[in-house]
């Protein structure tokens, strides 16, 4: 499945009609656990020497069926589904890591990632670097003898800085840490971090893979290439005392973290995605390719707008001539550069809050990736807990608006932001 093109595997991968009833649509195993054969059977799964569904908490059918989609959409060798994207962020670092270890991380990050990494997780002794993406070598700065993971967004949110990912991913290579990619706003049908050297991609599916709104969901992929053996990570080739002994890199080889993700992850911090949410992103999926490319094609179109209207400060858009990640948007993002924009209001803080307030089609929500379009004002509410220097950091001004550009006619939307702007 896995050699065939994107539009095909977000279609086709992972569901094999022939074990699931014939049923062309993906079915929804709504059974929280399994009936074993016997004790022996039992027994054989709990020690992993059979490998089958034990409880719904570690895993299922239908969330079985998205994870092979996810990994053969992103070129990974497995992948592992979670009840949110935060709790996929949150369960992979706190499988990954312990007391005492340090990750650097670009500044420019999802708010509620920010702060998983700013607060709570140092009062559990795992501590950040924030660096300044924008000079990958920023990053080799960084490392301490602790570190043990680097983490970015391929195309941040909301600040919409475009990374160099394969420079990134030398220097991450460089320290012998995986290097975590955030490729929620960018989505695999516009870029895939794998080829660029990330070791492991997570994805909000909240958002443009599900894509309408309706079921959350989280994924991160394993790309099957770091060496969980070069002597940093004792837990995977010493024996586990959370699984029974295990010796996850002998007995598991490249697929060791996909399944500690699983066995330890999963079974202690309890993310598991439901399957009727799993089902509702594996539809969404489907028309994943069409949807981001017009989602790409609205944005631009209403970004360019934006730029020649008065009332205007600035635009933020990776695929306008006038953005300074421009060049490297042509590199990592060619097919499109995806649905959010952002902008400044003239008239600052007080006319931002007006103009997002008018708005009629735009939906003033927290949200993105929606087929429908959304609006929100990042420093009165997603941002508001940051202090003035935190925004800058996270590209979040006074006066910034964020556009989640849905799939609407071009005509109606600009008409709503008119007469938006007629109001303030
Ligand atoms: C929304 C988002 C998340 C968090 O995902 P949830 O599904 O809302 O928990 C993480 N990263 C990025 C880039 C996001 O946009």
């Amino acid at each position: 499945m896995s050699d065939q093109k994107f539009s095909t595997n977000a279609l086709h991968a992972g569901h094999d009609v022939t074990v699931n009833g014939g049923t062309r649509a993906v079915p929804i195993y709504q059974s929280t656990s399994y009936v074993f054969n016997n004790t022996d059977h039992a027994a054989n799964l709990f020690s992993l020497a059979e490998l089958g569904f034990i409880y719904t908490r570690l895993n299922n059918p239908t969330n079985q069926i998205l994870q092979d989609r996810l990994a053969a959409i992103e070129g990974g060798i497995g992948a592992v589904v979670f009840a949110s994207g935060t709790a996929a962020i949150s369960t992979s670092l706190m499988t990954l890591l312990k007391a005492g270890d340090h990750i650097v991380a670009s500044s420019s990050l999802y708010g509620g990632t920010y702060n998983l990494l700013n607060v709570t997780l140092p009062r559990l002794g795992i501590t950040t670097t924030f660096v300044d993406a924008s000079n990958p070598s920023n990053f080799a700065a960084a490392v301490q003898d602790n570190t043990r993971a680097f983490f970015v967004e391929s195309l941040g949110n909301p600040k919409l800085d475009v990374l160099d990912l394969k420079r990134i991913s030398k220097e991450a290579k460089e320290a012998q840490v995986p290097f975590i990619v955030d490729n929620t706003v960018a989505t695999p049908g516009l870029l895939n971090p794998i080829e660029h050297g990330a070791n492991l991609v997570i994805h909000s599916l909240t958002k443009y893979i599900g894509g309408q709104g309706n079921s959350l969901g989280g994924a991160i992929i394993d790309a099957g290439t770091f060496d969980w053996a070069n002597g940093k990570f004792p837990e995977f080739t010493e024996p586990s005392a959370g699984y029974h002994g295990l010796v996850y890199h002998e007995a598991l080889g490249a697929p060791a973290f996909t399944f500690k993700l699983i066995l330890e992850g999963l079974r202690d911090f309890g993310g598991a995605l439901s399957p009727f949410n799993a089902f509702q992103i594996l539809q969404g999926l489907e028309t994943l390719p069409v949807r981001i490319k017009q989602h790409s094609i609205n944005a631009l179109d209403l970004a360019e707008w934006l730029e020649n209207r008065e009332e205007v400060a600035w635009v933020n858009y990776p695929g306008l001539k006038s953005s300074k990640y421009n060049d490297l948007a042509k590199e990592y993002l060619p097919k499109g550069q995806s649905g959010i924009v952002t902008f400044g209001v003239k008239g600052g803080f007080e006319a931002a809050k007006k103009l997002t307030d008018a708005t009629k089609i735009f939906s003033l929500l927290a949200n993105i990736g929606d087929t429908k379009s959304l609006i929100i004002h990042p420093a009165s509410t997603t941002h508001q807990q940051l202090n003035e220097e935190q925004q800058q950091s996270a590209g979040v001004s006074q006066d910034l608006i964020r556009l989640s550009v849905g799939l609407e006619d071009i005509e109606d939307l600009k008409a709503d932001l008119e007469q938006a702007f007629a109001a303030i």
